[in-house]
Order: C-alpha cells, then sequence, then structure tokens
C-alpha cells in the first residue's frame, strides 16, 4: 500500500483523471449535422444515412445495410428476419453483453450460454459442439475487443448443422478482419453499433448488414413498421400499405449525419487507435511474467478493430485492488462483462442450464485500461505507470 500512499500524495493526484472513454469530433460531423437539420429530412430514411450505409456495404461486402437505432434493435431484427419463435433455440456467449441474447429471447426464443475460450475470449467451438440439437436456429457470435473469435472452428462444428445460421454481434469489431476478410462478412447477418462507448459514435446508433440477398426484401418491409414504404419511394408501387411484422428500426438522418463525419475518418480513428494499442502492449508486455499479468493477444491471422485493451490479473480479488488502486491514482480502469448464464434473467431465458467455466473466470480477472482516439502520450504514461505500480504493490507473495 506505500505506492499508493504515495500515489494519493503525490503530484499525480492534482492532475484531472484520465476518463475511461471520451467520445471525440473527428471530421465534418458537425457541418453535417447543420446540413441535414437546414434541409428537413430528420427522419429515417434520408440522404446521410444511405451514404453511411454505402460507406458500410464497401467495406463488408454486404448486399444491404440498414441503418438502426442501435445494435440492440438490429439484433431484433435479424431475430424477426429468421422468424425465431417459442420452441428455437439461440446459442449465444455467456461472456458479452446482454442484448446479444435479450434480442433473441424477446422474439420467443430460448437460450443456450456458449463458454469461450481463453485466446481471444469468443466463443469456443469445443463447447458449442455439445450443445448443438434440433431446436438450435442460430448460434451469435462476438468478436471481443474487436479480436476475432475462431470463426474456423465454429464453422467447422456448423458444418454438420447447416440449417443453423450464424449471426455476427459486431459491436466491437468494424473494420477488424478475419483472415483477410472483413469482420461483419462472415454470417447471414452481422449488426453493428454505434453507441458513444464504440470505435464509431452519433449517441445512440446501429446498423445491420444483410449478407444473403435473399434477406433484402423481406428486411427492408420489417424495418419500415411492415409497410412496403420502400418500393414506393423507389415508384415499384403506386401506394404502400402493411404487408408483414416490423418495427421503427430506422435511424434518424440527424445522427447518421453525425455518424457519417466518423465514419469518413476511419482510417485516422482506427491509426490513432492502434497507436494506443500499440504502447500498451510494448510498454507492458515485458511486465507480464514478472508481475503476474496477461495482456492481450492478437492471433496473427487476424486484423483488430483496436476496439480496447484488456489487461488479466492473477484473480479477483487482486483485480479488484488494482482497480481500486488505479482509481486513486486518477486512472480510469474497468472490468466488463459479468457473464449472462449466472444472471437473473439468463437464468430464465436459458432452455437449460449450462456451465461456462472460462466467462467466470475471465469476467473475474479482466482489467480494461482507458481507451479512446486522444490519449496523449503522457496519459499513456501515466495508464502504463498507474498500472504497473498497482501489479507490484498487489503481487502475491511467492
Ligand atoms: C455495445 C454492445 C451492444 C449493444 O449496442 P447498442 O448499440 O447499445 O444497442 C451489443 N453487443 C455488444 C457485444 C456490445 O458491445
Amino acid at each position: 500500500m506505500a505506492q499508493a500512499q504515495e500515489l494519493e500524495d503525490g503530484p499525480a493526484a492534482e492532475l484531472p483523471d484520465i476518463a475511461f472513454n471520451v467520445p471525440s469530433v473527428e471530421g465534418r460531423e458537425l457541418d453535417y449535422v447543420q446540413e441535414v437539420v437546414r434541409g428537413g429530412h430528420l427522419s429515417s430514411g434520408g440522404a446521410f444515412a444511405r451514404r453511411t450505409a454505402e460507406l458500410l456495404a464497401a467495406d463488408s461486402g454486404s448486399a444491404e445495410v440498414l441503418m438502426t437505432t442501435s445494435c440492440t434493435a438490429a439484433l431484433e431484427l435479424s431475430a424477426m428476419l429468421m422468424d425465431l419463435q417459442e420452441g428455437d433455440t439461440v446459442i449465444v456467449p455467456s461472456f458479452t453483453f446482454t442484448s446479444t441474447g435479450l434480442a433473441f429471447a424477446r422474439q420467443g426464443a430460448g437460450l443456450l450460454f456458449c463458454d469461450i475460450e481463453p485466446d481471444t475470449l469468443g466463443l469456443d467451438p469445443a463447447h458449442l459442439a455439445t450443445l448443438l440439437d434440433e431446436h438450435v436456429r442460430a448460434v451469435v457470435i462476438v468478436h471481443y475487443a474487436g479480436v476475432a473469435c475462431d470463426v474456423q472452428g465454429i464453422r467447422n462444428v456448423l458444418a454438420d448443422w447447416p440449417e443453423v445460421q450464424l449471426v455476427e454481434d459486431n459491436a466491437h469489431g468494424l473494420f477488424g478482419t478475419w483472415r483477410g476478410e472483413p469482420l461483419g462478412s462472415l454470417g447471414r447477418f452481422a449488426t453493428l453499433s454505434f453507441h458513444e462507448t464504440k470505435n464509431f459514435v452519433c449517441g445512440e446508433g446501429g446498423a445491420l448488414l444483410l449478407n444473403d440477398p435473399e434477406d433484402v426484401d423481406r428486411a427492408r418491409v420489417l424495418y419500415d413498421k411492415g409497410t412496403n414504404r420502400h418500393a414506393f419511394m423507389l415508384g415499384q408501387v403506386d401506394k404502400y400499405t402493411w404487408k408483414d411484422t416490423g418495427s421503427s428500426f430506422g435511424l434518424s438522418d440527424v445522427l447518421a449525419a453525425y455518424l457519417l463525419g466518423q465514419l469518413e475518418q476511419r482510417d485516422v480513428v482506427q491509426g490513432k487507435r492502434r497507436r494506443v494499442s500499440e504502447r500498451y502492449a510494448a510498454a507492458l508486455a515485458p511486465y507480464a511474467d514478472e508481475l503476474g499479468f496477461e495482456v492481450m493477444r492478437v492471433p496473427d491471422d487476424r486484423g483488430s478493430a483496436h476496439h480496447m485493451f484488456y489487461v488479466l490479473l492473477s484473480h479477483r480479488d487482486r483485480r479488484n485492488d488494482v482497480l481500486e488502486l488505479m482509481r486513486k491514482a486518477g486512472v480510469q480502469a474497468t472490468f466488463h462483462y459479468q457473464p449472462l448464464h449466472t444472471s437473473d434473467a439468463g437464468r430464465s431465458f436459458a432452455v437449460r442450464q449450462t456451465d461456462c467455466p472460462v466467462s467466470q473466470d475471465i469476467g473475474d480477472r479482466l482489467l480494461r485500461l482507458p481507451f479512446h482516439n486522444n490519449l496523449s502520450d503522457p496519459d499513456l504514461d501515466r495508464v502504463v505507470a498507474a498500472f504497473l505500480e498497482a501489479s507490484t504493490a498487489t503481487l502475491p507473495e511467492r
């Protein structure tokens, strides 16, 4: 605790805290918002949403991209498009955000929680193989921290189950790659988030990527409150009417305008984030063995989307002590997901209880360092110093 005391009293305590996340304006966001407000088309289906969707489709090669109010909404739309209902099962990781499961549960499907593997914290193919049965309609994967999960392992398991659909909850992985292929292009559906905590933001927003051209026409109807309004706008029908189920999924053009300004700067933003990842990795890796922690890994065949940077401490109490010491040093590090399979709602939506020991263990030991576009060199040095000091102060007796 000597070090913590020193930090509390020392000059570091007078510096402003280093925030965990700071959303930043990166390009023409504010000009575009003015433009859209002056132009008067504020609702969904506007010119900025179209430009944003085109940019995302060009990157992913998707047949169509629908801009939505959130990633959660995009997952819900994918659940509707698969006509999920009671009696169907969807397999989701235990180590993820609630929406990855919630979107399918609220459509009536039961959930099966699958464990993760320790290399990428993505879905574990070996556990997945034990969960599949004739009720399973879909498997949802997450590329945690922007690093692709074991896509090949998962494809190998699903090769025996050709009817099972693959959905990518790609909230972390935009502009990441797996063996050169863009994340978001690997399943029938992929979803994106533009929540203020993600790499590219508009406050609240998301997208559904349709990778099967067969889904496009019906998706347009469900997206537009169950109407064929899109076909009407294209002049394909002379009036539009109620055709199908659906909801109000469309992103306001005010937000799409802001988002386009962000996405136009994707190379700059991803470059800044790569620098943060690389600086953390280079500064911390040499101390990992000595100080008893692990630094996140990126397998050679994957390009990270640089969504976050995490380390794993040796056990839960130590992780919590390190967080507390860093907080005292003015550095806002944080933990992440509590496993879903043991949550109240997870238990009630599960078709049966499953064991996910790795999700539990990782949830206990994971610590995320401050991560945003504009962390300066002195900020990064302070984060690294605070983490190393806290790790040293909490080093277990050997
Ligand atoms: C952020 C996040 C979501 C939810 O995104 P929203 O846009 O807030 O709905 C879903 N899944 C994962 C993995 C996320 O990180």
